[in-house]
């Protein structure tokens, strides 16, 4: 089993693109979507569900009235906001840090656990999909990712799983690398890509994973792709290739149409990306 991960530091970068056509040109036994605050992979793959699980947040307070006093005292320590009125929590605003409750003379509140999402499994055209499915306000989390990842290893056990990572830095994006084999970093050819870029790849470094870069519609900036691929060569990251701009491409990632990928032009470049990537991950010591 190899674990393989797109990551891009910033959103729009064409991450999911490139993470379905590993899907069409290299096949995975499952795949991951770990971002799990704007899942796409539902939509570009239709899954069939076959599993779904509560997920939980931050515990809500809960105020028992027939022992509150109407003192105030919650609702002046409260820092989201979240006890408009004494005594009365609302649940949207609610952090669950507790704080009310340390004040509350009356021991009136209390905590409950609360479901902020679905994590989901569905059969598809191109291997097993996991995803998230949060209400309506809701983020998800570490947790979140830790827990697909883990229900893809242990469904697929003998196959290769793929993972559409979240963008940014934070604790999602360290849930989705964190024990993978490789990871591939998808930028584009802007000032905030190459930013974005480099910050990814110092967290990559840091927590000593293979990885490599590709470049989505290399040719909207042919000077900034350039200065990429100056950069990485001066830092020995392997440039794993580019993808020419192609709204044909980005139109079947998006419309449930995925295999639709291999009839556009930027088909035989995003192929290569693909295949680039898989060396990687076997490269990086597995068979
Ligand atoms: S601190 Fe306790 S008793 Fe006072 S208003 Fe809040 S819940 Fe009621
Ligand atoms: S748990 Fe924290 S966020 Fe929630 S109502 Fe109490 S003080 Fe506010």
């Amino acid at each position: 089993m190899t674990e393989l991960v797109f990551i891009s530091g910033k959103g729009g970068t064409g991450k999911t693109t490139v993470t379905l056509g590993y899907l069409m040109a290299c096949g995975a036994g499952a795949v991951v979507d770990a971002d799990t605050d704007a899942s796409n992979l539902p939509v570009a793959l239709c899954p069939s569900r076959s599993w779904g699980e509560d997920v939980y947040g931050n515990e809500k307070a809960v105020v028992d009235a027939s022992l509150c006093t109407r003192c105030g005292r919650c609702a002046e320590v409260c820092r989201y906001d979240a006890i408009p009125h004494p005594g009365e929590v609302c649940e949207a605003s609610c952090e669950g840090c507790g704080v009310c409750a340390l004040v509350c003379p009356e021991d009136a509140i209390t905590f409950v656990p609360h479901v902020c999402g679905q994590a989901c499994a569905g059969t598809t055209a191109y291997g097993t999909l996991y995803y998230a499915a949060m209400e309506p306000g809701e983020e998800g989390t570490g947790l979140i990712v830790s827990r697909l990842r883990r229900r893809a290893r242990e469904g697929s056990p003998d196959s290769p799983i793929v993972i559409d990572g979240p963008p940014g830095l934070g604790c999602p994006v360290i849930a989705s690398l964190s024990g993978a084999d490789a990871a591939v970093i998808v930028t584009e050819p802007t000032v905030s890509g190459q930013s974005d870029l480099a910050r990814v790849a110092e967290l990559c470094m840091a927590m000593d994973l293979r990885f490599g870069v590709c470049v989505n519609r290399h040719d909207i900036n042919p000077a900034i792709t350039g200065a990429i691929r100056t950069w990485c060569a001066d830092r020995d990251i392997p440039y794993i290739g580019q993808v020419p701009y192609c709204p044909a491409l980005a139109a079947a990632a998006a419309t449930g149409d995925a295999g639709r990928c291999v009839q556009t032009e930027a088909w035989p470049d995003l192929r290569a990306v693909c295949e680039a990537a898989e060396a990687l991950t076997h490269a990086a010591g597995h068979p």
